[in-house]
């Protein structure tokens, strides 16, 4: 293959991503610094791409005065576990209110309504109020739409089908001068040098057999983080939403049917038609938290008793045909178009896999331990704990972009361009160009989906020491033969080579994940061990953090730092005086 082409282009701000917290730290940024020269860069098309966009159920935020600040707070921390960083947990709730503001008055949202005009707010799971901001059941088409609007009136520079590569390191090796992308449609590549870059691609684990995310999403912020250095927190944790479409084949199984029809009243069945969350949650039922009501759906299934297509049946149909109708138009739509009549009929679900938890580790502003490189949005971690209140996804990508662009924009004034080593960019060329220049090898999508097959069936909802450790050898085995994959023709619109570097990102987080779930030796949220079934609050009231070092990965463990509200006392012993020993100091 000959020398590929490098253009190098500067920028003060870097956006890699546009989803709610890249558009957000964009506006933002224009807002605080309009002399500022920011660049967004996506992997796929503006505002078009990500899982914003795919908000269904809406986003929560404390409008009612019969709602509380210290409430929305305290089901997050509680749904998270109590291993959520609670500062950032806090910034959250105190902010969310602020930006639904933003959204409706600025950008031009508008969310349904009650009958005297105040903003309708419905129930989601996990949650003591109804607090939910929605429209209708697609809510993310309205907020991205808008924001993609308020982006094009200001004229912010954006390159679409640029795929991030590489961060790339200060030549200090403890900042961030930018990164590395490839034009997706052309096949060349571009250095893009900035002060200050933000990791908004939205991380999303798409390494199992049922998935939600958008499909672009490959993880490969995490991958690019870990790469240069950043520390990341809490990647055991993977969401599961127990609502995925069954369907099949199809690359429509894993959509998920929205949280609003457990909210609502909806029931969920086995295949022998037992309401099943009577064992499991007999006070919340349906409504309980996501990562409950999902491992119960995963035992019914694994014990027998699954719908005929290895499922549980999802049935809204008690609460009226014309309701379901006029209140879920969108999940109607997407099971008609599957051949399913949501309104009038029980459907076939799954759970499937739907947000990371873990990712790199924040402060409330958004920085994290390298200089010059921020992160918001499902690529961050902290906010969520062990398990995320649905409703809260939107609301961390929308609070914590805004305040990454508002830092960025300080950061940047007066601040010089920080070198980029040519090397370096050479060297990442090089390793992964180097798929084209084998004359045959493995296929790339028998890897991927061997990948998914291992990943949902050893690390998935229910996890053990024997799988995890098996898991871990697979995972190996699959870097080993990703090494000789044969990729055919040229980098221009490639999909085959995407696919490639997919794998890449996908391979290094699983590995983060496996190894994390390794180490954290209890169940707890939604991570769940059958070998440690109970949550274990004198050992591991702990975050898993991890770090490159040399070759290798380099585990550790911190206590949380309960620094507005502690556990139960009786649930925590060891650590609730380690509290107390510290405040005394
Ligand atoms: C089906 C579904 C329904 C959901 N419903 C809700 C809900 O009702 N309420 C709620 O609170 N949350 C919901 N969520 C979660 C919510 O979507 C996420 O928490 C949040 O939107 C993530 O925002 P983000 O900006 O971090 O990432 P995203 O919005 O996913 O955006 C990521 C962006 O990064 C880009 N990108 C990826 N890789 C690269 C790369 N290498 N280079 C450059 N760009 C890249 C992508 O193309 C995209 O533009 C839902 C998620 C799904 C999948």
């Amino acid at each position: 293959m000959p020398s590929p082409m490098i253009e190098v282009i500067s920028t003060d701000i870097l956006i890699l991503g546009s989803g709610g917290a890249g558009l957000f730290a964009a506006l933002h940024a224009f807002e605080a610094n309009p002399r500022a020269a920011i660049l967004i860069c996506v992997k796929g098309l503006l505002g078009k791409s990500g899982c914003t966009r795919m908000v269904q159920g809406g986003y929560n935020a404390v409008l009612h005065p019969g709602d509380s600040l210290d409430q929305h707070f305290r089901d997050t921390i509680e749904g998270g576990a109590y291993l959520n960083d609670q500062e950032l947990a806090w910034t959250l709730v105190t902010t969310a209110p602020e930006r639904i503001r933003e959204l409706e008055n600025r950008m031009g949202c508008f969310f349904d309504r009650n009958p005297d005009g105040t903003i309708h707010q419905k129930a989601f799971a996990g949650q003591s109020f109804d607090r939910t901001v929605h429209r209708g059941d697609l809510t993310g088409i309205e907020i991205m739409t808008r924001l993609m609007e308020q982006v094009w009136r200001r004229n912010i520079s954006t390159l679409e089908d640029h795929r991030a590569i590489e961060l790339l390191p200060t030549p200090s090796g403890d900042g961030v001068a930018g990164a590395l992308l490839v034009d997706v449609r052309r096949g060349t590549f571009l250095v893009v040098r900035a002060k200050a870059t933000l990791l908004a691609t939205g991380a999303g684990p798409t390494m199992y057999k049922m998935m939600a995310p958008s499909a672009e999403k490959t993880t490969d912020g995490l991958a690019m983080a870990y790469r240069v250095g950043a520390r990341l927190v809490d990647m055991e944790m993977v969401q599961f939403h127990p609502t995925g479409l069954l369907v099949g084949g199809s690359g429509m199984s894993g959509t998920v049917l929205e949280e609003g029809l457990r909210g609502a009243g909806g029931h969920l069945f086995n295949g022998r038609l037992e309401r099943y969350m009577e064992r499991y949650d007999p006070v919340r039922l349906e409504r309980s938290t996501r990562d409950i009501v999902s491992r119960s759906s995963y035992l019914e299934i694994v014990a027998g008793r699954s719908s005929p297509h290895g499922g549980v049946y999802i049935d809204v149909s008690h609460l009226g045909a014309s309701f379901v109708e006029r209140h879920f138009p969108g999940m109607v739509e997407r099971c008609r178009d599957v051949g399913f009549d949501l309104a009038r009929e029980p459907v076939e679900v799954s759970p499937t896999a739907h947000y990371l938890m873990g990712g790199v580790k924040i402060d409330t502003a958004c920085r994290c331990n390298l200089d010059g490189l921020f992160v918001a949005g499902e690529d961050s971690a902290g906010v969520h704990g062990a398990n995320r209140l649905g409703g809260n996804g939107v609301a961390c990508s929308t609070v914590f972009g805004g305040i990454a662009g508002d830092r960025m924009a300080a950061y940047v004034a007066g601040r010089s361009l920080p070198e980029v080593a040519d090397a370096q960019v050479r060297a990442v060329i090089a390793r992964i160009m180097a798929p084209f220049d084998r004359p045959s090898g493995e296929d790339v999508y028998i890897l991927r989906d061997d990948l998914k097959a291992l990943m949902w069936e050893k690390a998935g909802l229910v996890r053990h020491a024997g799988d995890l450790a098996g898991a871990q050898k697979a995972l190996a085995v699959l870097r080993e033969r990703f090494q000789h994959v044969h990729v055919g023709g040229s980098p221009r619109l490639n999909a085959e080579w995407h696919e490639w570097l997919n794998l890449d990102s996908l391979l290094t987080v699983s590995n983060m994940i496996v190894a994390s779930a390794l180490q954290r030796k209890e169940s707890r949220g939604a991570h769940f061990r059958s070998d440690y079934p109970e949550a274990d609050d004198s050992r591991y009231l702990q975050n898993i953090y991890l770090q490159r070092e040399g070759e290798g990965m380099r585990l550790w463990l911190e206590p949380v730092q309960c620094t507005r509200l502690r556990p139960p006392v009786s649930a925590a012993p060891a650590l609730e005086q380690a509290y107390v020993a510290r405040e005394g100091e």
